[in-house]
């Protein structure tokens, strides 16, 4: 198990990595899953709606590493109070979250302010889909 800390240095890590030159808010975001850490930094783009979340291009890199099991989550923006992941990553988080109100999303800023949820605190009655047919 990743100890919160470590997570965090490498969501600030993975922050100096963002490519963000149209809106300059940088993110960085470090999952584990599955027992392993995995990073990820938002990545923009001209056409605007094409921009990817942190939270989701580290979900994606663990995905094809094949680490399924979310775990716990720090993401890293230079925002105070410390940002939590917007509706979009959150949905993404839950889709790899068997137990949700088991996993620790924390928000940190480089000025070392920091804000703990739980994923179920952050999606209540998320779309699981066991719905489905
Ligand atoms: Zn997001």
């Amino acid at each position: 198990m990743t100890d919160t800390r470590t997570l965090e240095a490498r969501a600030l890590d993975a922050q100096r990595r963002a490519y963000a030159p149209y809106s300059k808010f940088r993110v960085g975001a470090a999952l584990q899953v599955s027992g392993q850490v995995f990073e990820g930094a938002n990545v923009e783009n001209a056409s605007y709606g094409l921009a990817v979340c942190a939270e989701r291009t580290a979900v994606f890199a663990a995905v094809l590493a094949g680490a399924h099991r979310l775990e716990a989550v720090a993401v890293c923006t230079e925002a105070s109070p410390p940002s939590s992941p917007c509706g979009a990553c959150r949905q993404v988080l839950l889709e790899f979250a068997p137990d949700p109100a088991a996993v620790t999303v924390t928000a940190i800023n480089p000025k070392g302010e920091r804000r703990t949820w739980t994923l179920a605190e952050l999606i209540p009655d998320g779309f699981s889909g066991r719905e489905l047919p």
